[in-house]
């Protein structure tokens, strides 16, 4: 994902014009406005939760929340002039760069439901509000030992939104997507009723909730799957220097019987990649820690493509700093924004004020940069069978040729609701 070159240059020039001209081209100047702003809003929202977990007051709570959702939706059976519901949250909170407009059309609910409502150690799981996000999540089981399979990794995604829509991690080659660490969902249907639904008591609604985008009813609460988390990442970095011995590499660490508990691939051009494996360990080799995730360290992806230039290495990585490795870059979102953000001396004296909250920066894009996030940026998610892999990168690289590109195996489950990709050879 990334941006072609663009400049905007108004036919006239009026105060409308020299703003978007500024959002355009100086954009990390309202940027910097931003930092202080994403910064208290952080601080204050972490606080808040450390408080209403630490009182146990979320799981009673949760019932009133739930209610409020099955009133508005029962009045939308007299009020809602035959338009469709949709949730409340506006497109601009939302991770996604989609503009979500069809919401102005709809009938809109309000799901305001962030809290953790249980952790449970004995059946090893953990239950949710769908608001609850990533960051929120890795907070408050890591302190007590337990994390969930797969951590996507922006700290702002919302298990809603990863269930509703889809996620995926470096340890889903084990461990599949994210709905398949999902054990149970709640949901409010159309009708304001609520049902629990699991694979056992009513699988055709289990199965089809994952990438349903919310058409099946309101997502109120989830129960994931939790297993004991450890205290460092052993990370090895393998750089590679043609597209044949990325490929080679990756598919070797992904699908080798004792594959590391990670495997990802940063592709920084066609012939350059470094892969990545691996492993959830408790203790560290002297002198090899490092804390990527600490406000002066250097953008994730920078610090990987500097071993194309060093090769090989090993480092140990602090399990949360591992998780939100691409957050404080926005993967490699932050460096169009503030093109300066990993220069030294920016980062020692701003760099804890970072990244903006993606929702903030959405707000304040104006209507010429959302235009040039729609005609001139990339941001894709593909699935490929792995043997098309080799294949689907050429067709990239012809077709778009824009890198950095990120690599991530994942398993298919051979269960009901998955989707099912065809390769060439089964087309034969
Ligand atoms: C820069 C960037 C990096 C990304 N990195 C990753 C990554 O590392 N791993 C990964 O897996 N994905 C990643 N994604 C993609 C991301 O998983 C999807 O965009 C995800 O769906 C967005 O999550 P969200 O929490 O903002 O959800 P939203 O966009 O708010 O929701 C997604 C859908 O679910 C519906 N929905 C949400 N909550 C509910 C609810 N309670 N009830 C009913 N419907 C609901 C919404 O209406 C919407 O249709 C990335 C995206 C971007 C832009």
């Amino acid at each position: 994902m990334s941006t072609k070159e663009f400049t905007y240059l108004p036919e006239k020039w009026d105060w409308d014009s020299i703003i978007e001209h500024v959002i355009v081209h100086y954009r990390w100047i309202f940027v910097m406005l931003l930092l202080p702003v994403s910064c208290i809003y952080d601080l204050w929202f972490y606080t808040r939760n450390k408080v209403v977990f630490a009182l146990s007051s979320a799981p009673s709570k949760h019932r009133e929340k739930v209610a409020f959702v099955q009133s508005q939706v029962r009045d939308y059976q007299t009020k809602g002039e035959g338009k469709g519901m949709c949730t409340a949250r506006p497109g601009w909170q939302t991770i996604s760069p989609q503009n979500m407009s069809y919401k102005q059309r709809m009938y809109p609910i309000q799901v305001n439901l962030v809290d953790v409502l249980e952790i449970d150690a004995e059946r090893k799981t953990v239950r949710v509000e769908p608001l609850v996000s990533m960051g929120q999540l890795t907070h408050t089981l890591d302190r007590l030992g337990w994390t969930i399979p797969i951590v996507p990794e922006l700290d702002d995604l919302t298990v809603g939104g990863l269930v509703m829509g889809t996620g995926i991690e470096t340890s889903s080659h084990k461990f599949g997507l994210f709905q398949h660490i999902c054990l149970s969902y709640e949901l409010v249907l159309a009708d304001g009723s609520v049902v629990e639904c699991t694979a056992e008591s009513d699988p055709d609604l289990f199965y089809s909730v994952p990438w349903s985008y919310g058409t099946l009813g309101f997502l109120v609460s989830v129960t994931i799957k939790i297993i004991p988390s450890k205290r460092f990442v052993k990370l090895q970095y393998y750089p590679v220097r043609s597209m044949e011995s990325m490929v080679e590499t990756f598919e070797r660490e992904t699908e080798k019987s004792d594959a590391s508990d990670f495997v990802e691939c940063l592709v920084f051009s066609k012939s350059n990649a470094v892969v990545m494996t691996g492993d959830l360990v408790d203790s560290c080799q002297p002198g090899k820690l490092n804390e990527i995730g600490r406000w002066f360290k250097p953008w994730f992806f920078k610090h990987v493509e500097s071993f194309l230039e060093t090769g090989s290495a090993v480092e140990y990585i602090p399990l949360r700093d591992y998780y939100h490795r691409h957050s404080r870059s926005i993967f490699w979102e932050i460096q169009d924004i503030i093109p300066f953000g990993n220069n030294v001396v920016f980062r020692y004296m701003f760099g804890w004020l970072i990244p903006p909250k993606v929702s903030l920066l959405k707000l304040t894009q104006g209507k010429t940069l959302k235009r040039l996030y729609e005609t001139q940026h990339m941001i894709q998610d593909m699935l490929v069978p792995i043997e098309d892999l080799s294949k689907s990168l050429k067709m990239f690289d012809d077709e778009v040729a824009i890198y950095p590109i990120w690599l991530c195996p994942f398993k298919m489950e051979p269960n009901p609701g998955m989707l099912n990709i065809k390769t060439d050879k089964d087309k034969m």
